[in-house]
């Protein structure tokens, strides 16, 4: 694991980078293409 992931957005499928300590947090992740918030569970790909 490297010190960032790779979140795919649900809602715009775009590609962003977010911090490890993210996942398992419960934390909603932010997208800054579309400014979607949303749970790690609904991403349909996170990259680790
Ligand atoms: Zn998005």
């Amino acid at each position: 694991m490297g010190q960032t992931i790779e979140v795919t957005c649900p809602k715009c499928n775009k590609m962003f980078v977010a911090h490890p300590h993210m996942l398992n947090s419960g934390m909603d992740f932010h997208c800054p293409y579309c400014d979607l918030y949303f749970p790690e569970k609904e991403s349909p790909k996170i990259r680790k």
